[in-house]
């Protein structure tokens, strides 16, 4: 059986951010796709982090406002950071430049001790990372339960030709109910879609209402679920990364910063454990305490996500009313962009 320093499992954001931390052993990098060729996110996020990480040539459209949409009402949002919208595939090859691993396209069933299953052959390795999305398939061949499957959200979209110059958020329970849309323009094209809260998979007609509103058909359709509580970071000899440990925020539905930003203090860890200035756990220890040291800020946004179905009549317009203050929606903003 081949052997390993490190194996991880999935390479889009969480697994790509991890391997490009490791610069040293024999890494194996295991995704059942091509690399960048399965798109299910929006591809929206925060400029700054895809400059930190020398992918600022995969952005096809900046933004400076947004506009949140709650029914009928309208609240302008100037972002005091800049956000833009990103081609997935182009950001996938731009950072997997960055890693030395091998890289074996396989499907990843199960972890034993130390040894990955894969549909080509099994392999061992002192360290592994499941970055598998929110299946995290490692984490639950050892936790049957690891996977709770009433805390994910659901969602889908559509490009389609359509411009427009701002990221734009819909709270309204005639396009969806327990749930959001949404449309990020990305230069002659714009994403538009709809994510359910609790899980809904059947929210096709809800996205065909969505653009039908603007005079358009769907084209082709793409999305997953996503897991928006933070779970356990290491079982047994395994790291978790990314949306496999409920990494993605919970109202907002991002996880592309947080699988990046988790995944390079993960990755740095690992080189660390490899260096021998680490040993496993205290390596594993440190990982634990810094994914979930924003605990108390996923949990705010979940109350949130839990409340915005019961705004409607007096209750709504008090919080438009509120969160048009412009002090309230820069404290918001502070306290959103330091997680
Ligand atoms: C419709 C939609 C829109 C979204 N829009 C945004 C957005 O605009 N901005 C934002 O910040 N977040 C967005 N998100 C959330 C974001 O997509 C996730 O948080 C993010 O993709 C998590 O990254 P990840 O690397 O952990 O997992 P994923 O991106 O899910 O990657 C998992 C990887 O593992 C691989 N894999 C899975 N199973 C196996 C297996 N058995 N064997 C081998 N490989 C496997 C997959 O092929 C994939 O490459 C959106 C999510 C959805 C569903």
């Amino acid at each position: 059986m081949k052997k390993y320093d490190v194996i991880i499992a999935g390479a889009s954001f969480a697994g790509l951010s991890v391997a490009s931390r490791i610069g040293s052993g024999k890494v194996l990098l295991i995704d059942k796709n091509e690399i960048g060729a399965q798109q299910t996110s929006a591809c929206g996020t925060s400029i700054n982090i895809l400059k930190e990480i020398g992918c600022e040539d995969s952005i096809l459209k900046s933004f400076t406002a947004a506009v949140l949409h709650i029914k009928n009402k309208k609240i302008d949002i100037s972002l005091l950071e800049k956000y833009c919208t990103f081609n997935y595939k182009r950001f996938c090859k731009l950072f997997a430049r960055q890693n030395r691993a091998e890289i074996l396209k396989a499907n990843v069933k199960a972890v034993e001790d130390s040894v990955v299953i894969t549909d080509k052959g099994s392999f061992a390795a002192d360290i592994i990372v499941d970055c598998t999305g929110w299946r995290a398939i490692l984490a639950s061949s050892l936790k049957k339960d690891y996977v709770n499957r009433k805390m994910l959200s659901f969602g889908i979209e559509t490009e389609l030709p359509y411009k427009d110059d701002k990221l734009r958020f819909f709270a309204d329970p005639e396009i969806i109910k327990n749930g959001i849309a949404w449309l990020f323009p990305c230069g002659k094209t714009a994403r538009f879609g709809v994510g359910s809260y609790v899980g809904d998979t059947k929210i096709l007609p809800a996205l065909k209402r969505f653009v039908g509103g603007y005079g358009l058909k769907i084209g082709k359709i793409h999305g997953d679920h996503f897991c928006y509580c933070l779970k356990k970071p290491v079982v047994k000899n395994l790291f978790l990364v990314g949306c496999a440990a409920g990494q993605t925020l919970p109202l907002t539905g991002e996880g592309i910063k947080r699988s990046i930003h988790f995944g390079i203090e993960c990755g740095e860890i690992i080189q660390k454990i490899l260096d021998g200035a680490f040993s496993f756990e205290q390596g594993a220890k440190r990982y634990e305490k810094l994914a979930l040291s924003e605990e108390k800020y996923y949990n705010y946004l979940l109350r949130i996500q839990y409340k915005l179905s019961e705004l409607v009549g007096w209750k709504l317009n008090l919080a438009v009313r509120f969160f048009n203050i412009k002090l309230v929606r820069k404290w918001v903003w502070k306290k959103y962009s330091s997680i």
